[in-house]
């Protein structure tokens, strides 16, 4: 099962993803995740990739589409995967969709999670993030155990750069501009299944089961 989640930034795309990859036994692939660890770790594209998401725009498809090709081509891609945070823009959509084609394959599902903006900007600010290991919480509706350590492996949780007022602000604008048309894309293509992001993470879960099963 190859799965897309589709979103505004802190929609909870990485939430669901997470709980999806879990229970189908499918890989979780955030190309976020996947930039954040490179800037941890001080590569070249960590570098570059970091010059664009601090002022919360996108990382340039060019660089974008590679990291993520790569990541699909490995083994334990073979059954399937859910995206998260990928594809962003319609050339990376038409980039995925011409590559799965080439191996007599496609998308089964993308999945919407739609939150209005103004509960966004809420969802961003109560959200801490362990870079060690990619969990995510939020102060008020998801909260660790400890209070700003990760229940997984016991690092120290972040606000991240990101998801600050400022720069929250500039990652809903250009989500309306360059990644809400994606909605329509895979409308037309037949796949695309819309669900209430502002229910309780359990029930927006139930609601993404009902749809793959
Ligand atoms: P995205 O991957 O779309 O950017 P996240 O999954 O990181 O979003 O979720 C954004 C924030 O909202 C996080 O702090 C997360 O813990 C919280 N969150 C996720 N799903 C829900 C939900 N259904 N209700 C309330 N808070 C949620
Ligand atoms: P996320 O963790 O999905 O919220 O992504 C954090 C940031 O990484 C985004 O605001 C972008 O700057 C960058 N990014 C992640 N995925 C993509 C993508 N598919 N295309 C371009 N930029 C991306």
């Amino acid at each position: 099962m190859k799965i897309i989640m589709l979103g505004a930034p802190g929609a909870g795309k990485g939430t669901q993803a997470k709980m999806i990859a879990e229970k189908y036994a499918i890989p979780h692939i955030s190309t976020g995740d996947i930039f954040r660890a490179n800037i941890k770790e001080g590569t070249k594209l960590g570098e570059e990739a970091k010059q664009y998401m601090d002022q919360g725009l996108l990382v340039p498809d060019e660089l974008t589409v590679k990291i993520l090709l790569d990541r699909v081509a490995k083994e334990d891609c073979r059954n399937g995967y859910v995206l998260d945070g990928f594809p962003r823009t319609i050339p990376q959509a038409e980039v995925l969709d011409q590559a799965l084609n080439g191996l007599g394959d496609k998308i089964d599902y993308a999945i919407d999670v739609n939150v209005p903006d103004e509960n966004i900007i809420k969802r961003m600010s109560g959200r801490r993030a362990c870079l060690s290991c990619g969990a995510t919480y939020h102060v008020e509706h998801i909260p660790p155990q400890k209070e700003g350590i990760c229940d997984t492996c016991g690092e120290k949780l972040v606000l991240r750069d990101d998801d600050k007022p400022e720069t929250v602000q500039n990652r809903l604008h250009v989500y309306h501009e360059q990644t809400q048309p994606l909605i329509d894309f895979y409308t037309q293509k037949g796949i695309l299944k819309a669900v209430d992001g502002t229910k309780d993470m359990e029930a927006v879960f139930h609601s993404i089961v009902s749809i793959l099963e």
